[in-house]
């Protein structure tokens, strides 16, 4: 594995790859690397000659400082963590590196970045699609590697491949659980012993929804679930919304269940995880 922290002499090396007609596929990721980046990770492998992986925590996609600075930054971990898997480049940039000067980039993100994450973290869509515009020009992969628990982010990058005509297949890879249920996150090494067990009542009340929603309507299930989360007293809904895979736009009754989702956002404490549910059976 080579790791590189500079911008030349990564694409300097993935040219030269490139040159040999090599593939190369690219999971980008903030670190603290856990199964569900290793999943992405192991599919790049099988995909593709090469896998680049990038490890930055980006500022411009935190709305909330307290957030940003508390994020896990375990880079030393992470590195002997990647000895587990093939990794063939892993580029680990400065902030100076990454945001030389002011940036003026605009991405015309239409609704996708106007509801749940969107709505509920301003900025964070537009610092996610400098940092990945960013990375993707200089990386130039083949196929880009996303994972659904950030549902909302994989449209907004594939949005934004249209938007800038990127030529990159980007390739949505399944949320991995805990044996409890809860979704992988870099957020869960900071919940407390306490909190970490509360927290399983998350998935699982997503994942009894799926039988609820066969005998409610979308509104009652919606009440439901915040209503069954909220009952927990180290939980709180920030938002629970269930919509179009595609659209993002809330859906109204189950006529469409097979592109419907549900997506959630809980407080606890001060940490904020996401998760997110199919409805289809
Ligand atoms: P992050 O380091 O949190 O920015 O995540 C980097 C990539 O890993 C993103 O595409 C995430 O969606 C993906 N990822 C994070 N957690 C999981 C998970 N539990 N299952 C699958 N993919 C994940």
């Amino acid at each position: 594995m080579k790791v590189i922290n500079n911008k030349k002499e990564l694409s300097d090396l993935i040219f030269a790859f490139k040159a040999n007609k090599q593939t190369v596929g690219f999971v980008p990721t903030m670190g603290a690397l856990h199964e569900g980046h290793l999943s992405l990770i192991k599919k790049s492998n099988i995909e593709n000659d090469i896998t680049v992986i990038s490890i930055f925590v980006n500022p411009t996609q935190f709305n909330n400082k307290n957030d940003y600075n508390k994020y896990p930054r375990i880079i030393d971990k992470d590195i002997d963590t990647l000895k587990n898997v093939k990794c063939d480049i892993l580029f680990i940039p400065t902030e100076e590196e990454m945001y030389p000067k002011e940036d003026t980039k605009v991405f015309d993100l239409g609704n996708l970045d106007k509801v749940m994450e969107g709505k509920h973290r301003p900025g964070h869509f537009y610092g996610v699609a400098l940092i990945v515009s960013k990375l993707f020009e200089l990386v130039k992969p083949h196929k880009a590697y996303f994972g659904e628990k950030d549902f909302q982010q994989v449209a907004i990058i594939n949005r934004l491949c249209k938007i800038q005509n990127y030529e990159i297949e980007i390739i949505a890879c399944p949320i991995i659980r805990e044996s409890d249920g809860l979704a992988m996150s870099s957020r869960n090494m900071l919940l407390s012993a306490e909190q970490r067990e509360n927290v399983a009542l998350i998935s699982k009340t997503l994942l009894a929804s799926v039988e609820q929603s066969k005998s409610m309507t979308v509104s009652e299930l919606k009440e439901w679930v915040i209503s069954e989360i909220n009952s927990n007293h180290f939980l709180d809904v920030e938002y629970f919304d269930i919509v179009n895979d595609s659209t993002l736009e809330s859906i109204e009754d189950w006529t469409e269940r097979e592109h419907s989702i549900g997506c959630i956002a809980v407080h606890v404490g001060s940490i904020r995880l996401i998760d997110n549910i199919r409805f289809y059976f």
